[in-house]
């Protein structure tokens, strides 16, 4: 038998595996970042920096620059610039080239950019390997072949691009939010100031060197780290044209509110609180994978992640012992460690807030469960956790906790399914498990959110657009959707 290094479990041999970490080395980092500007990485004007660390190992990465409000006017100048003078003049075919480019150096470097997000953000390599990387290359491949075929996308309209697109960016899925945000805005002519969130700036920045070796023009993509508060210049700037966010639902409202009255476009990617129903008649054992990935996948910090199960009475203990058991086997851990399935809590913040919200759960009377997983004794880490008997009106059913916590609740009858799914303020996602296709059709059709997956769940295609309906925001990312949030479509068309 193997020596006991990790405690993954092998269910037919006993095995327990051997620790199998990637490198920290094949992330190649520097230890000081600039703001990439025009085509260029230059110094803040502030000469302020500030450190990013890994939330598993608690090491300082690297230094990166902090963008104030000059340095947003100096990427807005740059971008407006480039728009005009370069990006929107260029033959659409050949706009298309540089997205190929991109997704063709970004697959070169997959390894490198993987090994990056993980010890910046905490996100198990497995993941950032086998998902993030793999749709962030296919983001760009995606987009590139829309670059020339605009006006196939919308027959009988005019299309042209809008301008300036500032866009903000989460830490959950650094470059992968970022190629959600960049790709389309390129293919559809516009240029780009774009933030990733403080704690996760590494890849964004490797990104910026990937565009010098592709040699996209200087100024159509300029990318600043920064705190909040640089988010909120790019929102103010006067010159922007539209403003794309990703992020939590209050930062969202005071964008809204900031952009009322002005002409700026503006598109909102906000929380979550989704629930998987996994009926009597579902097959359990695939329901139940798609449950622990829905909601233990990436720590739970995932927006549209399946943070309320609703499962059918009959079923319900069944189904319960055997997540239960499922989740025993989940190891949390290294996130470069290969047999890691739950990572590190992306910061000390995310981890008290969550830590507040099993507080809240008990307190409320849900009984919790927590596996019995050993954990790393330095770093952010949070086991996965269960809440039985949860109800309705409890903050934990109510609220994003963005955590591996999933709030456990029964219901009997189709109608109360579907009344309890729908009935939190969000409405971004949604999974529906059971083996009668009719019945897959009637629940899907009558949950309120911008993604229902039947029989899997978290399972995301450039083609598919996403996007929330109440608080988890509004506007499309992805698909022919995802483009006319970055597009002037008119029958007469041309830019404002
Ligand atoms: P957040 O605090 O809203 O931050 C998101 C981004 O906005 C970060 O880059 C942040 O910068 C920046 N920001 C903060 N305050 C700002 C302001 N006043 N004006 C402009 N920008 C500002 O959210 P988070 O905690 O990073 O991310 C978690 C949330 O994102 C969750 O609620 C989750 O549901 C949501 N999310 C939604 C989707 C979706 O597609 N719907 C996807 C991923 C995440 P700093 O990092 O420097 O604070
Ligand atoms: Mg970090």
């Amino acid at each position: 038998m193997a020596k006991k290094h990790s405690n993954k479990l092998d269910f037919d041999t006993g095995w327990h595996y051997d620790p199998a970490p990637e490198s920290p080395e094949l992330a190649k980092l520097k230890d000081s970042y600039d703001l990439f500007i025009d085509g260029k990485f230059v110094k803040p004007t502030s000469g302020k920096y500030f450190d990013t660390t890994s939330p598993s190992s608690q090491k300082i990465l690297a230094k990166v620059a902090e963008a104030d409000k000059r340095d947003v006017a100096k990427a807005v100048t740059a971008a407006r610039k480039a728009y005009e003078g370069t990006w929107s003049r260029l033959r659409p075919s050949e706009r298309g080239k540089y997205l190929f480019r991109i997704a063709r150096v970004i697959q070169e470097r997959s390894r490198e950019l993987a090994v990056t997000e993980s010890l910046d953000g905490g996100k198990p390599i497995r993941e950032s390997r086998d998902i993030d990387l793999p749709l962030v290359a296919a983001h760009f491949f995606y987009h590139a072949g829309w670059a020339d075929k605009l006006s196939y996308a919308f027959p009988g309209r005019k299309v042209g691009p809008l301008g300036v697109a500032g866009q903000i960016i989460p830490w959950n899925f650094p470059l992968l939010m970022a190629a959600w945000k960049i790709a389309p805005a390129l293919a559809t002519g516009n240029t780009v100031v774009i933030k990733p969130a403080e704690t996760t700036p590494l890849t964004s920045l490797k990104l910026a060197e990937i565009l010098q070796e592709v040699d996209l023009p200087p100024g159509v993509v300029n990318i600043l780290t920064g705190a909040g508060s640089t988010g909120e210049c790019i929102v103010r700037h006067p010159d922007v044209d539209k403003i794309a966010f990703t992020g939590s639902t209050e930062v969202g409202k005071l964008i809204r509110k900031t952009l009322a009255g002005t002409d700026k476009r503006l598109t909102l990617e906000l929380g979550g609180k989704a629930a998987n129903i996994v009926f009597e008649d579902a097959a359990l054992d695939q329901a139940v994978e798609g449950i622990v990935n829905g909601i233990f996948f990436n720590q739970g910090h995932v927006c549209c992640a399946g943070s309320r199960l609703l499962v059918q009475e009959s079923i319900s203990e069944k189904l319960v012992r055997k997540l239960k058991d499922r989740m025993e086997t989940l190891v949390v851990g290294d996130p470069l460690d290969k047999n890691t399935d739950i990572g590190a809590i992306n910061s000390k913040e995310q981890l008290k807030k969550i830590q507040g919200y099993l507080k809240v759960g008990q307190r409320e009377g849900a009984e919790i469960f927590q596996t019995s997983c050993p954990l790393p004794k330095r770093g952010n880490w949070c086991p996965p956790t269960l809440f039985l008997n949860a109800s309705q009106s409890h903050r934990i059913s109510q609220e994003e906790i963005f955590g591996p916590v999933l709030a456990i609740q029964t219901f009997r009858t189709v109608d109360e399914a579907i009344e309890k799914a729908n009935n939190t303020p969000f409405g971004l996602s949604g999974g529906v498990w059971t083996d009668k296709g009719a019945k897959a059709f009637h629940v899907s059709e009558r949950i309120k959110a911008g993604v229902v997956w039947n029989n899997t769940f978290n399972k995301f295609d450039p083609a598919s657009p996403f996007g929330g309906y109440k608080e988890s925001g509004f506007g499309r990312e992805g698909g022919r959707h995802g483009l006319e949030a970055y597009l002037n479509i008119s029958e007469t068309g041309g830019n404002r």
